[in-house]
């Protein structure tokens, strides 16, 4: 007897080679039918012997192409209808539009093959891809997604691709991208004022030019990137002093595997990451002796972020031709704009802001419809954790837990900017946008909110954004048309971002530990503990806030922070004498002008980020007066802290997970230590909860108050103690008092999770001291690894907590 099956198939299962799956699995099993692209996803329908549909629909699951994602196969049996054959049918016009658009994916080892093969047509030909890899989100004007409308509607197939793309069989079945040097997108060099290099190669011409000293603007996949050799020490110089960029740690693309792992370890699941389709940068442990790189590539780092080539236009120009010398193994590939504004994506735009950077240009003529940066991953304990959610990632949905009630866009903060659309059971996350400073960034958010309201047919009525006043993000959410607007707290965000991640709906302990964000009560937060109760957040505690004299002033330079916390840790000390060695570095007319602003309180807003003391007791460790871009001095007490605890592993256990130094972290597990460690104390509200005049208001619970410890810290860096060691006690001391301020929190609610968000938590030693101290109370830490910790998270913590908030009050 025949029987009749309709499979209707959801997730990312279009432009992804699902068609042509199912045609060899259908004709494989001599089913007749058909299958269809449709708005929902894919439509599969097969008449056949009951024996020959058995377990289809389980090899549909196990075999399924890998960028494909099955969200869900709903199954209907009808009686047989007399379909004779099996053939792939056109898609009927999209109504409503309810399949994702896929992520970017790099070169499959296919297309690898094709490119290197001197027989092939494809032969060093650098726009090659299938449905297993290429360009996706970056080249989509519209849904369906269709080469019509893509960027590649202007290169008409020649009859070779045509027919690959018609033949159900082949691997370029109905891949929208698919071209060849025929028919499809040319690459070329030009010079600096817009003149087309006469290169019969030019991306071995390329090869040349960067082995040769020169920066080259590449354009990629998602935009342009700035590359000079990572060995040559003038080039970098130059590319840093031409993009105005300090120090900030440059990204690196490797030859390959071998070369990566020159200069960096890398474990098996940081090896996935990398050849992942994603391809995104992984932070790496950097090896040290040894390593040829130019200094200024990651000055002072211990971590370099690599990435492999992710486009056969990557992969030609680290493969010299048999008969051309051998270029760079390593690139610094970093991004292809002024510092601060965002990437460059289109010619035109290119030559003008990147002309007085880049020597030359390697152009191509396929336009990119929607800029995309580079993703930034690691792996923290075995688990992969995304920095910066873009390329490869975006636009593919996150879980959205709880379900919103209705759609909304959240538009994130102002550094690191992402934005998302919730519906439902899933978040739409933007890839990375950059910091919304300029009117140049905002153009971007607003943009690419209307191109993803198209794309993934969601109409918002519902606005969540940060409370601060001022950020453009804020602004523009105070503009859309929306009928209602949800503030959310930035730090309540953080908190929000993790539990949504982690489908967290009982109750639970909250830390957000971040540089700054507006609080609700007009002043910086960023040291928060908070308790989440149905559906609510209470700010139970905070690390004790500190004034920063001349405020963005003190971020820029840390020692005005210093110099507040030293007056915080004794009003009767001599300011210069108190500041010891880095008093030296800054103008004494500078000290005492912060010391007025500090006595009088003129212009010194208080803050109670964590970021902030990194700041204060960075400056004082390693005598640092700027942070010459977000975090630096924070990241580089971080890095000295680790000189102390790996000499603390090796003395002790060698191959302890955490490479806690044993020495501080054995006795009393769960307690706060031994008695010699730096203490803290948790100040109650009730014990001494006025707040002094012009000074903050009390969380409801506590402070956390480092004082002491920090006292004892910097008591010993007077005695001439290693600042390593100091550096390290910093740290633990933090992880140990926010362990003790969560256990309290979390014994009151009867929980035992502990969720952690914000920027600070990027820091893995904080991170690693604080999960083994909540561990050892019993208490089990959530962290975010999905989306990320850092203000890229906001958007998507926005829509959690205004979920949450829907659900209370409509
Ligand atoms: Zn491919
Ligand atoms: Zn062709
Ligand atoms: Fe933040």
């Amino acid at each position: 007897m025949r029987v009749r099956f309709v499979y209707r198939i959801t997730g990312i299962v279009q432009g992804v080679g699902f068609r042509p799956f199912l045609y060899r699995l259908a004709t494989e099993r001599h089913l007749a039918g058909f299958v269809l692209n449709d708005d929902r996803g894919v439509l599969l329908e097969v008449e056949g012997r009951m024996e020959d549909l058995e377990g289809l629909g389980e090899a549909i699951r196990r075999d399924a192409p890998p960028l494909s994602r099955i969200e869900s196969i709903r199954t209907t049996r009808l009686p047989a209808a007399g379909h004779e054959g099996f053939e792939i049918r056109e898609s009927p016009r999209a109504k409503r539009r309810r399949v994702p658009v896929s992520p970017d994916a790099a070169t499959c080892s296919g297309c690898l093959r094709d490119i290197l093969d001197p027989d092939d047509r494809r032969h060093r030909y650098p726009f090659t891809n299938c449905t297993h890899c290429g360009p996706r989100l970056t080249i989509v004007r519209d849904v369906p997604y269709d080469r019509r409308l893509t960027t590649m509607a202007g290169f008409p197939m020649c009859d070779a691709c045509r027919a690959e793309y018609e033949d159900p069989s082949d691997r370029r079945f109905h891949a929208q991208p698919t071209a060849c040097p025929v028919c499809g997108p040319r690459a070329w060099i030009e010079d600096g004022n817009g003149i087309r290099m006469p290169a019969v190669d030019p991306i071995g011409e390329t090869r040349r030019l960067l082995a040769s000293g020169h920066i080259v603007a590449i354009k990629g996949l998602g935009g342009f990137h700035l590359a000079c050799d990572a060995r040559n020490e003038m080039a970098v110089a130059a590319l840093r002093e031409r993009k105005g960029r300090e120090e900030k740690p440059f990204a690196l693309m490797a030859a390959d595997l071998a070369e990566v792992e020159r200069h960096v370890h890398v474990s098996e699941r940081e090896r996935e990451m990398l050849a992942s389709p994603a391809s995104p940068i992984v932070l790496l442990e950097r090896k040290g002796e040894g390593d040829d790189l130019a200094g200024g590539v990651a000055p002072r780092q211990p971590t370099l972020g690599f990435m492999l080539p992710y486009t056969p236009l990557h992969h030609l120009l680290f493969r010299p031709g048999p008969l051309d010398p051998p270029g760079p193994a390593a690139l610094v590939m970093t991004s292809g704009n002024r510092s601060e504004e965002p990437i460059c994506f289109r010619e035109e735009d290119a030559r003008e802001r990147l002309q007085a950077i880049a020597d030359y240009f390697l152009m191509h003529d396929r336009p990119i419809h929607l800029r995309c940066d580079d993703s930034i991953a690691r792996v923290f304990r075995g688990a992969p954790q995304l920095l910066r959610r873009a390329r490869g990632y975006a636009p593919a949905a996150v879980p959205l837990f709880p379900p919103l009630p209705r759609s909304v866009l959240a538009v994130g903060a102002m550094l690191k900017n992402t934005f998302a659309l919730g519906r439902e059971e899933e978040a739409i996350l933007s890839s990375h946008i950059g910091d919304l400073e300029n009117l140049e960034t905002l153009r971007s958010l607003e943009e690419g909110v209307d191109h993803f309201r198209r794309l993934f047919d969601v109409d918002p009525d519902t606005v969540a954004h940060d409370l601060h006043p001022d950020y453009l993000s804020t602004r523009y959410a105070h503009e859309f048309p929306a009928r209602r607007r949800i503030g959310v707290q930035h730090h309540v965000a953080h908190v929000a971002a993790v539990l949504g991640e982690h489908r967290v709906s009982s109750p639970a302990v909250g830390i957000a530990f971040d540089g700054t964000g507006f609080g609700e009560d007009g002043t910086s937060w960023g040291g928060e503990f908070f308790l989440f109760r149905d559906g609510s957040f209470e700010r139970a505690g905070s690390l004790t806030p500190l004034p920063l004299p001349g405020g963005d002033a003190a971020i820029l330079q840390p020692w005005r922070t210093a110099q507040a916390l030293l007056r915080r840790l004794d009003a009767e000390a001599d300011p210069h004498e108190a500041l010891g060695p880095l008093a030296a570095l800054v103008p004494s007319g500078s000290i005492d002008l912060v010391a007025r602003m500090l006595e009088r309180g003129v212009h010194c807003p208080w803050s109670s980020g964590a970021g902030r003391y990194f700041d204060a007791i960075g400056a004082l460790l390693l005598r640092r007066t700027r942070n010459s871009f977000e975090g630096q001095v924070p990241m580089e007490l971080e890095a000295l802290a680790w000189r102390a605890a790996d000499r603390g592993a090796k003395v002790t256990s060698g191959a302890m997970g955490t490479r806690d130094a044993a020495r501080w972290n054995g006795a009393g597990a769960g307690q706060s230590g031994t008695s010699d460690d730096p203490p803290f104390m948790i100040v109650e509200r009730e014990e001494n909860g006025r707040a002094h005049p012009g000074e903050p208001a009390w969380p409801s619970r506590f402070r956390v108050d480092l004082g002491g410890g920090l006292r004892a810290i910097l008591a010993m860096e007077r005695r001439g103690e290693d600042e390593a060691v100091l550096a390290f006690l910093f740290h633990d001391l933090l992880a140990r008092a926010s362990a003790e301020a969560a256990a309290r929190l979390a014994e009151e609610t009867g929980t035992k999770t502990v969720a952690l968000g914000g920027g600070v938590f990027q820091n893995r030693l904080l991170l690693g001291l604080l999960l083994d101290r909540l561990a050892a109370r019993g208490l089990a830490a959530l962290l975010p690894l999905r989306v990320p910790a850092n203000d890229g998270g906001i958007s998507y913590g926005q829509l959690v907590a205004a979920a949450w908030e829907l659900r209370a009050h409509g």
